[in-house]
């Protein structure tokens, strides 16, 4: 049967992170390893029992043993661990070394490969649902930007008639003072036509009393009826002038 060293050199890079354990076994007594095996400096493995017998059939004074594969020679004989000093301990290594082989590994792999397959289809849901979450909220904020830009002109356009009609009211507004400065003066010049007509009525009585005869040549001083025409004439006249200004 091949050691693990042979197992592992022939094995693909990918094979080689879980070989089958279950197949290997022990080259002196031929049974497969169950959980463990006792590697040797030279990397073959056997059981602890089978490397004991082999360290047992060699004189202790002969220091070493050899593989019975390889016949690569291993130190025997070796101190108890509390014969060494303390700062020495972490730099002898042991010829015989424990291998934890776990046959179940396969087992095991096979499951967490199932186990991350699942996951992978559940993330590649995951991802589809977000990639179309992701398409709902771009649609939505292209519509959001719409909404925008047509909020912006509509206050662009508000501004614009506001300062139109900032334009406007103050066109008003001297308007207005103009109008207001339009009225006093006619206020004002009626006024004055008001006060003015008294002092000629008063006149034509004058006149009209200094011509007890009838004798003047104007036909509107010959009686009080016709002083009243004459009133009007003068209102008239009055108003025309009103009228050239
Ligand atoms: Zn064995
Ligand atoms: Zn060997």
């Amino acid at each position: 049967m091949a050691s693990l060293q042979e197992q592992v050199t022939t094995l693909e890079p990918e094979e080689a992170v879980a070989p089958n354990w279950s197949q290997m076994g022990c080259s002196i007594c031929l049974e497969p390893f169950v959980d463990v095996g006792h590697s040797l400096p030279c990397g073959h493995m056997y059981h602890l029992h089978c490397i004991e017998r082999v360290q047992e059939s060699v004189p202790y004074y002969r220091g070493s043993a050899n593989c019975p594969t390889c016949r690569e020679p291993f130190p025997i004989g070796m101190p108890e661990e509390e014969d060494i000093p303390a700062l020495l301990r972490p730099w002898i290594t042991q010829p015989i070394r424990k291998i934890f082989l776990r046959p179940s590994a396969d087992e095991d792999l096979c499951d967490k490969l199932d186990k991350l397959s699942k996951n992978v289809v559940e993330l590649e849901r995951h991802r589809e649902a977000l990639v179309k979450h992701c398409q709902e909220i771009h649609k939505t904020l292209s519509q959001k930007d719409a909404e925008n830009l047509s909020l912006k002109e509509a206050a662009a356009r508000h501004r614009r008639e506001q300062r139109e009609n900032l334009v406007v009211r103050a066109k008003m507004s001297q308007d207005n003072s103009e109008l207001i400065r339009r009225q006093s003066s006619v206020s004002r010049k009626h006024k004055d036509h008001h006060d003015k007509k008294p002092r000629i009525t008063s006149l034509k009585k004058v006149v009209f009393t200094y011509n007890p005869m009838g004798m003047a040549s104007d036909s509107t001083l010959v009686s009080p009826s016709a002083a009243a025409g004459c009133k009007e004439s003068q209102s008239v006249d009055e108003s025309e002038d009103y009228e050239m200004e």
